[in-house]
């Protein structure tokens, strides 16, 4: 089990393994989401998903296009966010407790990176997965 929390503790939360993989998107949204250069992320099987506490406490921003931020309306911190429709949830990596073993597998949207943001993983993309399940494979989640 991997334990995480937001900046002010107030969302608690945990996950049944721990993320072996991870992938970063280049985006402008990712990037103002972040405040750095990309976003660094993982998806979990709902089912491996347990909220602890705060989970009142988070509010949500959502683009007409659909890009959607949760995030602690105590300290601001991004959090986990249920794909609505999906059983997945997007959980952001830095958030999670204690050392983890966690490749990148994928870096998307390298177009719109900025030039002083240069990190790339052998698997690097112009643009964004073309659907969740290309990401669900990229980051080999079983099914
Ligand atoms: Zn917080
Ligand atoms: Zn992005």
């Amino acid at each position: 089990m991997t334990s995480g929390q937001c900046l002010c503790g107030t969302v608690r939360f945990s996950l049944e393994a721990a993320p072996r993989t991870f992938y970063r998107c280049h985006c402008s949204l990712c990037r103002r989401q972040t405040g750095v250069g990309h976003n660094l992320a993982t998806v979990v099987k709902a089912a491996d998903f347990h909220w602890h506490a705060g989970a009142s406490a988070i509010s949500t921003w959502q683009k007409a296009t659909g890009y959607r931020n949760d995030f602690c309306g105590q300290c601001g911190a991004t959090v986990p966010n249920p794909l609505r429709g999906e059983p997945y949830v997007w959980v952001p990596l830095g958030l999670l407790d204690g050392p983890l073993d966690a490749e990148c597998v994928g870096d998307y949207c390298t177009d719109d990176a900025m030039p002083w943001d240069q990190q790339r993983c052998a698997s690097h993309h112009a643009a964004a997965p073309e659907t969740l399940d290309a990401l669900i494979q990229a980051l080999a989640i079983s099914p």
